[in-house]
This record gives C-alpha cells, structure tokens and sequence, in this order.
C-alpha cells in the first residue's frame, strides 16, 4: 500500500458559485488506477464525491476525466502521487460528472436500408469500417476540440460516425452533404481528438480527410481551397511569393563552419520558401554553426499537405514521386523539415526511401554549441504538426532553454492549419485571438514558434513579436559573438 495525495475538482450547483479544488490524502495498492482513488474518497472520506463509472475495464467510457490537464479514462489511468482531477472540458453537472447528452445524441445512427436494397457489408467492409467503430462516446474528442469552441461544429466523434455510416452498405443516408452542414470544413486537423481518444481512433486521417475527400468529388470542395489546388497545380507551390525565394537566396549546398557532423537534404516547404525567408535564412546560419552539411534540391516542390488536408487528391501522388526522386537522386539519406506541417506529412503520409527529422530534432540529436543567454521571457507554442503529429515537444524547450527563460502555455492549436486560415477565416480569427489571450497571461516578451503557419497567424493575433527557434538561437549566438569581441577588445 502507498500513500496518495491528488487534488479533485469539486462543484455542487445548488451551492457552489465556482468549481473548487479539494486535497485528499488516501492509501491505495500499487497500480492502483485514477477510478480506485475516487473509490477511496467517495467510500472512506466524502460519500458526496460525484462521478461515473460503469464497466471498470475502459469499455464503456463512462469514467473519463482530465487528470492534470489530458483527458484519461479513469479506470485504465495509474494514480500517481500528487495529480490533479478534474471533469472533462464540458458543461459540469456535479464535481466530476458532465453533460454528455447533448453531445451524444449529436451522434447520427444508421438508417437503415429495407427490402431488395439491404446488403449487409463485405469482410473488406468490415475491415475498413472497424477503426472507425470503436468508439465508446467517452467524449474526450470532443472536450479537447478547439473548432467546437468558436463554431458550431458538431465535433470529432460526430465525423467519424458520418463516416463509418458511409461505409456501410445498409445505411442510405447522405452523409456527406450532412457533415458539410456540421462542420466539416471547420476542422484545423490538430490531431487533439486522436491524442486525446483512448481507443486511438485516427479521426483527422480516417473520418474528416476522407470526408472532404468525398465533398472534393461532390464538388462540395471550398472555392478558396480550390483555388489553392490551382495554384500548386500551376506553379508547384502553396502560396505565391512575397520577396526574393529562400532557394534564390542560397546556394544548393551549404558547408558548415567547422568540421562536418551530419549531412542533411532540406525539404524547405512553401512558407519557408515564399513567405518567411528569414526564419529560413536564420536556420541555414544555426546549422552552419553547428556542423550541418545542408544540400538544398532546387526541384523539391510542395509537399502536398493543403491538398490532403482538404480531400483533394487528384495530383498528390505525382507531387510525392516528384519530391521523392529530387532527395533520392542526389544520395540523400536524411531529410531535414523546418515546417511542422511539411514534416508531419513526409512522416505519415509518403513512403521514403530516407530518414526525415525535424530541425529540433536534428540539432538535439547532434547537440548544439552554447549560444549566449538572452535578458528576455519567452513563452513556446507548441505547433499542432509538430506536438502532436511528430511527437516533438521536449525538443524545441530544450533548445529554446538554452538561450531564454521559458514559460509555459496551454498547449491549443492557433487556428491557421487544416484549410481554415484560407477557408474559414473567421474561425482561424477566433482561435487566434484565444491564443492572443493566454499569450497576454504568461507577460513573456516574446512569443517562439517553430512552424511556418503559426509564426504567420499568432503574428497577427499576438502584441508580441512572433520568433522562430532558430532566429531566437541565432540571436544567442550574436551576442556571444558580441560579447567575446568586446573581452577582446
Ligand atoms: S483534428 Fe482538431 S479540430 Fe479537427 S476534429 Fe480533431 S480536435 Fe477538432
Ligand atoms: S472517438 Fe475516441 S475520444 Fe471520441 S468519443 Fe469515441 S472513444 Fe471517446
């Protein structure tokens, strides 16, 4: 038996004006799970304790909560000492137990096909609808969904039954005009519904993408997402050019300072390219510094990330085979990405013949010379392709503690990926202005980022500047230089 501290939100409507956090001290077994310790309190200390819970085997999802801040089914999480309860992020009814009905009845349900027309599914069918089927409506999706928050999107999980009822030879519904009216196009793909679900059901890739993919066929596809379409059609690239390219900027091959310790292919991506040549500019200068051999193909186009997050499909394989040969043909065994997005995407959705590492990745892996610390407060947002779609999130604090003193920031998605900056601009308006306010709430004096989109967008909803990692790293290593010239002197 081990002794357990845990602090548990607690709220009674009929008395309390605010939600209220509760220590309690109780003895559990070891391995004891979060559900045992509301046991605990709810048996042997406060009889008022209110919950759910039902199956005790993560079957039935009725125990979800938060434990420190992650949405968990308290009856599969381990109870540590010290952790924090509270009820998922939805209206709450009592201390743990919130609202789902609304929720859930949300949730379309098969209408079913009668006489010669009923078919039941193919074992192909089967296979293909099973990892949309495991849903058990705990609603930890739909708790973490920031789109929900400024629209009136039905939600992850709503996405994923239009889905799996598509798949479905005895359901005649028309589910993709129904998912268009719900929201489909509201989703960012900032992957929190799939982090957050405990039976890993990939809803971005599996449910939404697929459904945009259908619109696309429907002509249902958004005009401005088309437009994008055209113009990578066209040009080869996302975005059109605001100033000299980052590729006319550089030669293809860039030798570092001292001695050689990792030769990499840099796969640029289109914002980096066209749009914030700095921060590229800036990143070529850390590696130099840092014994990174960089060869830059000339040939790599776009990665294809805005057509697959948006359904539309048609020239996506031609534009991998594209990138792909352009590494491959020159020897290049590791590929380096500085755009989270265009990163994700060489991770998940190619097959490559070569390693592919974020930049924050490369530089922890082959270490970094000390850069000089900088008199400032920075807080990090965390980019949703980078945090969640490459699980990188030590990394870029890491080397951002190196130069500058950190303060954390809920980690939410800023509104600018998934087609929604370009196609629902006033929702990417709104989650920017979210992410303004608790950049305001940490007083850092600086905001630092490290994907293209976001160093973009919070630009314009933040009254602070907005700074890649490899310009703050930069900075560092100018004022070393400054400060050694000045000893010197
Ligand atoms: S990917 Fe993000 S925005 Fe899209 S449904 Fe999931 S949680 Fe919501
Ligand atoms: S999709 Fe996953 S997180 Fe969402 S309700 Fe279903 S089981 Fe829970």
């Amino acid at each position: 038996m081990k002794e357990l501290h845990v602090n548990v939100q607690r709220f009674d409507p009929k008395t309390d004006r605010e939600p209220r956090l509760q220590s309690y001290t109780v003895s559990a077994n070891d391995g004891a799970r979060v559900l045992h310790i509301l046991h605990a309190i709810h048996d042997q200390i406060d009889p008022t304790l209110a919950y759910r819970y039902c199956c005790s085997s993560g079957q039935c999802g009725s125990c979800a909560v938060r434990v420190n801040g992650e949405p968990v089914l308290a009856c599969m999480e381990e109870a540590v000492d010290g952790i924090t309860i509270t009820p998922l992020n939805l209206p709450v009814k009592q201390d743990l137990i919130v609202d789902l009905l609304p929720k859930i009845e949300a949730i379309a349900s098969l209408k079913p096909a009668c006489g010669p027309e009923l078919r039941l599914p193919t074992k192909a069918e089967i296979d293909e609808i099973k990892p949309l089927r495991d849903c058990i409506e705990c609603l930890a999706c739909v708790s973490v969904c920031p789109a929900m928050d400024v629209t009136s999107f039905l939600g992850p999980t709503a996405m994923r039954q239009d889905m799996r009822l598509i798949l479905d030879p005895r359901d005649t519904g028309d589910r993709v005009p129904d998912a268009i009216r719900d929201g489909l196009f509201n989703c960012t793909s900032c992957q929190a519904c799939f982090k957050a679900c405990p039976k890993k059901i990939r809803i971005p890739g599996k449910a939404i993408e697929k459904l945009r993919a259908l619109a696309n066929q429907r002509g249902f596809t958004l005009p401005r997402h088309r437009e994008v379409a055209a113009l990578i059609k066209e040009t080869g690239r996302s975005v059109t050019r605001t100033a000299p390219t980052f590729m006319e900027q550089v030669g293809e091959r860039i030798e570092p300072v001292g001695p050689v310790k990792a030769t990499v292919g840099f796969f640029v991506g289109c914002m980096y390219n066209m749009r914030q040549q700095q921060s590229a500019l800036d990143a070529i200068e850390v590696l130099k510094r840092n014994g990174i051999r960089v060869i830059i193909p000339r040939d790599q186009i776009c990665c294809g990330s805005p057509l697959i997050r948006t359904g539309q499909l048609a020239i996506v394989d031609s534009l991998k085979q594209r990138n792909i040969d352009t590494f491959q043909s020159r020897g290049i065994d590791t590929v380096m990405t500085m755009c989270a997005g265009c990163g994700s995407t060489l991770k998940h959705d190619y097959v490559t013949p070569f390693e592919v590492l974020d930049i924050n990745q490369l530089l922890t892996k082959y270490g970094i010379e000390p850069p000089a610390r900088l008199p400032i407060k920075a807080t990090y947002h965390d980019p949703c392709h980078l945090m969640r779609g490459q699980d990188i999130k030590e990394e870029p604090r890491q080397l951002i503690r190196r130069v500058i003193d950190l303060v954390e920031m809920p980690s939410i998605c800023c509104g600018s990926g998934g087609g929604v900056k370009s196609g629902v601009p006033e929702e990417a308006a709104a989650l920017g202005e979210k992410r303004r306010e608790e950049i305001r709430k940490t007083g850092a004096d600086i905001v630092i980022t490290s994907c293209p989109f976001c160093e973009f967008h919070i630009a314009s909803h933040s009254d602070k500047p907005v700074k890649n990692i490899m310009t703050v790293l930069l900075e560092g290593y100018r004022e070393k230089d400054r400060q050694s010239q000045k000893k010197n002197e």
